[in-house]
Parts: C-alpha cells; sequence; structure tokens
C-alpha cells in the first residue's frame, strides 16, 4: 500500500513538472514569438536616420537580413505537443534564438554610440529603443528566468560602460544604471509572480483531481464506486457489442447473511470485514482485470475483460473456497464470511445492453441465494428461460440484488 502510495507521489510531482515546463514553454512563446520585428521596427528608420544604408550599405543590409530571419524563425518555432524533455529542449534553443537577435542589436547600439557622426537624436532614440527592449525582458520573459536576465544583461551592460567611459554624460549614465538595478529587481519580482500563478495553478489542478478521484471511489473500501462500474461496464459492453470476440466478463459478489455479522459483531466490525473483503477482492482479481467495485452495502462487482465465462467462474470460486476457508480477522475476533456470486459473460444477442446483461447476471446471483449460498452461479448453469423471466430485476444503476430470500 505504502509502494502504491510512493508511486502516486512520484506520478503527481512528474505530472506538475511536466505541467510547469510545458507552461513556461507555451508562456514564452505567446509573449515573445513576434518581438524579433520590434527591433526591425528600430533598426529600419534609425539605420535610415543615421546615414547608414548610404554610408555602410553591406552593414546595413546584413544587419537587415538576419534580423528578419531571426524574427522570422521565431515565429515560426513552436513549442512541441510530445513530452517536458522535448519541451525543454525548445526552450533552451528558443531562447538562443531570442538571444542572438539581442546580440545584433546591442552590437547596433554600439555601433550607434560610438559614431561620433550620430546625432542627439539619433543616439538618443537608440537609448529609448534599448531602454524598451530591456523592459520587455524584465516583464515579459520571465517563465524563462535565464532569458530575461541575459536579454537585460546584453542589452544594458555594453550600454552603461559606453556611456561611464563617456566623460560628458555621467547623469545619463547615473541613471542608467539606477534603471538597470530596478529591471533586475523588477524581473525578479516578475518571476515570483509567474511562479505564484503556477502554484496556484498546481493548486486548483491537484484539488480538481482529488474530488474527481473521490466521486469515483467508494469512501469505505476505496474500491471504484457503482457509478464508475455503471460508465465502466456501459463502455466495456458498447465495445463488445461492435467488436467480435472482445469478451466481458462480470461477477457479482454478495456477502452472505451479513446483516447477521453486524448484529452479532456490530456496525464497526463489519466496517471492517467490508474493508478486509475487498482488499482480498482487490489483491485476487488486480492483474490484467478491469475493475473491482463495491456497488452496495455488501456487494461487490468485478468486469473481467477478455475472459470468458468458464474462466471467470473459475476464478469466483477459487475467490470463494479462498475466503470460506480463512475467516476474517479484525481486531483479534475470526469472522467466518462467505459470499454468493453470480457470473456471465456479455452475449450481444441474449443481453442486449449493459442493463440486460447486469440483469443476467443478478439472476445468477439470485440463483446462488436461492440455492442456499456460498456458491458461484453463472448464466449457463440456469435453466433457459430464466433469465428471460427475471429480466428487467435488476438494471444496473438501479435494482439491488435479492436480500433475504431464506429458503
Ligand atoms: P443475504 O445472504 O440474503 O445477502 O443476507 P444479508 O443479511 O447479507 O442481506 P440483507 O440485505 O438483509 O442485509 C444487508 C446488510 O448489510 C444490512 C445492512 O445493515 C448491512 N450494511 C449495508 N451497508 C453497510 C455498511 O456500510 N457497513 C455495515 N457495517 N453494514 C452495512
Ligand atoms: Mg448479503
Ligand atoms: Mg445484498
Amino acid at each position: 500500500m505504502l509502494m502504491v502510495a510512493a508511486n502516486q507521489d512520484a506520478a503527481d510531482a512528474q505530472g506538475r513538472y511536466d505541467h510547469r515546463v510545458r507552461t513556461r514553454a507555451l508562456e514564452i512563446h505567446t509573449r515573445s514569438a513576434r518581438g524579433g520585428f520590434l527591433y526591425l521596427l528600430a533598426w529600419l528608420p534609425l539605420g535610415y536616420a543615421a546615414g547608414y544604408f548610404n554610408n555602410a550599405p553591406w552593414n546595413s543590409t546584413a544587419i537587415t537580413l538576419v534580423l528578419v530571419l531571426l524574427a522570422w524563425i521565431r515565429m515560426r518555432s513552436r513549442p512541441p505537443k510530445t513530452d517536458a524533455a522535448a519541451q525543454s529542449r525548445w526552450i533552451s534553443r528558443y531562447v538562443l534564438i531570442c538571444l542572438a537577435t539581442t546580440l545584433i542589436w546591442s552590437a547596433v547600439q554600439a555601433w550607434i554610440l560610438l559614431d561620433d557622426m550620430a546625432g542627439v537624436q539619433t543616439r538618443n532614440t537608440t537609448l529609448m529603443a534599448t531602454i524598451a527592449f530591456a523592459s520587455v525582458f524584465a516583464h515579459l520573459y520571465t517563465p524563462v528566468m535565464r532569458l530575461a536576465l541575459a536579454g537585460i544583461v546584453m542589452l544594458l551592460v555594453p550600454v552603461l560602460a559606453i556611456l561611464w567611459m563617456d566623460s560628458a554624460e555621467p547623469l545619463m549614465a547615473a541613471a542608467m544604471s539606477v534603471f538597470s538595478i530596478y529591471l533586475v529587481n523588477a524581473a525578479y519580482r516578475s518571476r515570483a509572480d509567474f511562479r505564484r500563478r503556477l502554484d496556484l495553478d498546481d493548486a486548483l489542478r491537484g484539488q480538481r483531481d482529488q474530488y474527481e478521484k473521490l466521486s469515483q471511489t467508494d469512501a469505505l473500501t476505496g474500491l471504484s464506486n457503482r457509478r464508475t462500474f455503471a460508465e465502466t461496464l456501459n463502455g466495456l459492453v458498447r465495445e463488445a457489442q461492435w467488436l467480435q470476440g472482445a469478451g466481458v466478463a462480470l461477477v457479482l459478489l454478495d456477502i452472505d447473511h451479513f446483516k447477521s455479522i453486524n448484529d452479532r459483531h456490530g456496525h464497526v466490525i463489519g466496517d471492517e470485514v467490508l474493508r478486509r473483503l475487498a482488499r482480498k477482492l482487490a489483491r485476487m482479481f488486480s492483474a490484467d482485470d478491469v475493475m473491482v467495485a463495491r456497488i452496495g452495502g455488501e456487494e461487490f462487482a468485478l468486469i473481467l475483460r477478455d475472459v470468458d465465462e468458464v474462466s471467470a467462474t473459475i476464478r469466483a470460486e477459487a475467490f470463494r473456497e479462498a475466503l470460506e476457508a480463512q475467516p476474517i480477522a479484525c481486531a483479534g475476533i475470526n469472522v467466518p464470511v462467505t459470499v454468493s456470486m453470480g457470473v456471465g459473460s456479455f452475449h450481444a444477442a441474449r443481453d442486449r445492453d449493459d442493463d440486460g446483461f447486469y440483469a443476467a447476471v443478478d439472476v445468477a446471483l439470485y440463483a446462488a441465494k436461492q440455492q442456499g449460498r456460498n456458491r458461484v452461479v453463472s448464466i449457463s448453469m440456469l435453466e433457459p428461460g430464466r433469465i428471460r423471466a427475471r429480466r428487467g430485476h435488476g438494471a444496473v444503476d438501479a435494482a439491488p440484488t435479492p436480500q433475504n430470500d431464506d429458503v
């Protein structure tokens, strides 16, 4: 049991990690896919205004082409829908594409700032564009923090170096330094906000999964509940109606004289008997079976996939014998428990649908009770006509198995 819980925890943690990687990949993509074109928008007018397309046409054209190419690659690059490892690799590649663009802008602005011929307007516009790009990194690209920080550093460190080296602009250098510190701070805040959002998302998803599990599980035994059983049987019967040979067998089990167990030992022991019997059932019928469910007070059901009626009957009989041979021990008391079981496999012509199938197996269970309890009766052991006579007695969602019918 502990092992199962540990595996479940590991699977949950893996699921959370996968979801986070996926969210980061999707977020960074939606926030930045068209960002490459902003650099073009800044470069083209600046390049023209500063006269670079005339004075250095080769360099200017090369810068334009590389920026167009990178912007296009960035826009076309989409996170894969497969697994977290592939998404992680995609993020690393995407970071490189984004930073390549930033590196080019960094070179362009160094070119302009170090160019004595560039006018004040060109210099200031370049600085404004750099401030805008760095702000985008700090506020928007923090789902991938290494991209945000690397972008800020690549944009601002060269500017700061140039401004501080130029003794004519100490005020501008100081202002840019303060702004850089603010931006790094803002990036960490933005990352913290993003993480809080992910945590909240995790908590909500966890709660949703837990409610879903609770709504499918029987609280006392932890087995599947009647609703899940009915849905599963319905699905498998539909499948069997379409696919020739995909057999589905159903075993209905009802504890014999459970009322007197309660009367003799009390409800607490009665509950414990139900729990232990459920565990025994789950142990014996876990391997390739589809479902072990508690479908009523002291009634259980097993759905066996790709199993014919004979094999299902043999397995049910093995369980019945094992239970009869060993009383259930709870709280120091040995409680002898026997069960009656009805077994059948789905026949489209006879049963029509899941309700018809359930009713047919319920007839077999009823017969097991009538014949003296502590036994397994399969549909094929009944005389023909009995199913038809009692059809409608116990639809999946409605009727319980026969109650006190001492014979
Ligand atoms: P039969 O052999 O005909 O099935 O007899 P039975 O006594 O098992 O059947 P009956 O339907 O008369 O009684 C079922 C009893 O199961 C009555 C009810 O108090 C008890 N029961 C139902 N659910 C629970 C439960 O969750 N805990 C306990 N302790 N008892 C339960
Ligand atoms: Mg009973
Ligand atoms: Mg009953």
